[in-house]
């Protein structure tokens, strides 16, 4: 018989029919005469009662039936008379696929913590939890195609592998073949990159926009949506060493439409988990995160409060607030400032707009008070920044000049600089940490809690 996934046994049509199920199982219980078994498939949340009655099926049968074991069985699906699910699989015949020994398998009992699971990212997936938080990932990832797709936005792929190392985004991860026992050197004891595989220094990507903007002055209107790789040392509940980023950029868009494009993104990404992800989202809410929903739809049902740096720097002076890191015109603002403004002060998420300079990327437009860039940074409550974004320095003589200020390394860049060397157009874009999207829709606190198989400073197991 074809096997039924048991997310679809809870639509009408399959009551009264007889069902194949496969899956694993969550937990055995009962008594001689009757033996229930919950099973998970992955297709949902919820489980399925399989229920064995013990006059058809023998004690030494069942056995082998534990915690974590695979199984397959057959049998008819009928309503439930028992608390807790509205239908029940009567079993009449049961295959064993795998057992798990209850001495070994690691997810026994109910209730692990998140730090236990993730020395366990192997198998965490097979909990609950981390089955809700993956299909919620799946579906904002579909969203994310979707909401794009239908906005005539084209998905360009950009290079994981760059030899641009002026992204400025944050530390690099270098790539090579060169055999590090034995690296050849040149006459001045430097590295000879000409020996290595691309004959030149070469790294991991910490951003897809460069490229992104040469696809955007062609196409008009692009996303990116890959892995992106920083090897900062920062071990927080919020960065990643590799993570996933969505890079929408688009030709004759000033910063206004840019902050109008995200925000719209965001609410349609949330909207679509809250209508697509119910039964997840519920459970999380339930287990983790009490106002998650409400939180929600809160971001849903009011615009984002706009303002600029310096308006808001003004606010968190003015505020009497004692923050750990001191705030002032020119700081960067840390994730403290960030979040004191988005759930003390406005209540609301927030987009923060026209920065300093001296804190903002190169390539960032420069505003009239020769000052302040065009940047926008989109601000969340338990996230702090979820978007950083900027219109572009689209014009040649400022760009150059910006980059002979700060002394960026240039040559091997020279195709950048062609977009604004021929039929250079205003243009703007962003970039979202698809992790922290996650994380703000599931309601998880640890970034390393909403990627299958994270990677952090000294951990890259599994
Ligand atoms: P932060 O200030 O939080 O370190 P950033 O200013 O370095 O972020 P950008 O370079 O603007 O971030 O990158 C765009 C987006 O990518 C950020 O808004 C954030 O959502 C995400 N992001 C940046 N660094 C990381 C990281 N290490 N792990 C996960 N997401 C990240
Ligand atoms: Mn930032």
């Amino acid at each position: 018989m074809k096997r039924t996934k048991i997310t679809d046994l809870f639509k009408p049509e399959y009551l009264g029919k007889e069902v194949c199920v496969m899956g694993w199982v969550r937990t055995r219980r009962g008594n001689k005469h009757v033996q229930f078994v919950a099973l998970n498939d992955g297709s949902t949340v919820k489980n399925v009662q399989i229920v064995f009655d013990m006059t058809q099926f023998t004690d030494e049968q069942l056995k082998p039936i534990t915690t974590g074991s695979s199984i397959k069985v057959d049998g008819v699906l009928v309503e439930s008379m028992g608390k807790g699910q509205s239908v029940e699989v009567q079993a009449k015949s049961l295959e064993i696929f795998g057992t798990a020994d209850p001495e070994n398998y690691p997810l026994q009992k109910k209730g692990h913590t998140l730090e236990f699971l993730r020395e366990k990212a192997h198998l965490r997936p097979r909990t609950n939890t981390f089955g809700a938080i993956l299909r919620v990932r799946s579906a904002l990832a579909f969203a994310i195609h979707k909401f794009f797709q239908e906005r005539g936005f084209f998905y360009l792929n950009t290079p994981l592998i760059t030899a641009s190392d002026c992204e400025g985004a944050g530390a690099m991860f270098q790539v090579t073949t060169l055999d590090l026992n034995n690296i050849p050197k040149c006459d001045d004891g430097k590295v000879d990159y000409s020996a290595d595989f691309f004959g030149k220094p070469t790294a991991l990507t910490v951003s897809g926009q460069l490229e992104g903007e040469l696809g955007a002055t062609a196409l008009g209107a692009i996303y990116t949506f890959g892995p992106t790789f920083r090897a900062e040392n920062s071990n927080t509940p919020r960065h990643l060493s590799e993570f996933w980023m969505i890079e929408p950029e688009v030709a004759f868009f000033d910063i206004t439409d840019n902050m109008d494009l995200a925000e719209d993104f965001i609410k349609y990404c949330i909207a679509y988990a809250l209508e697509h992800c119910k039964d997840d989202i519920d459970f999380l809410a339930e287990h983790y995160d009490a106002e998650l929903v409400d939180r929600l739809k809160f971001v849903l049902d009011n615009e984002f409060v706009r303002l600029t740096y310096t308006e808001g720097v003004k606010i968190l002076e003015e505020s009497g607030h004692k923050f750990e890191f001191p705030v002032y015109w020119g700081a960067d603002l840390q994730s403290e400032h960030e979040r004191f403004l988005v759930e003390e002060h406005f209540k609301k998420p927030v987009i923060l707009t026209d920065y300093p300079k001296e804190i903002k990327a190169f390539y960032m437009k420069l505003n009239e008070d020769d000052k302040t860039v065009r940047a926008m940074d989109v601000l969340f409550p338990k996230i702090g920044e979820i978007i950083g974004g900027s219109e572009r320095e689209e014009n040649f003589d400022k760009l150059s000049k910006r980059i002979e200020e700060l002394d960026i390394p240039m040559k091997d860049m020279w195709w950048y600089l062609d977009t604004r060397r021929f039929g250079t157009v205003p243009h703007a874009g962003f970039g979202l940490g698809f992790e922290r999207l996650v994380l703000f829709v599931t309601g998880m606190t640890n970034i390393r809690d909403v990627i299958p198989f994270p990677r952090t400073p000294n951990n890259a197991e599994f």
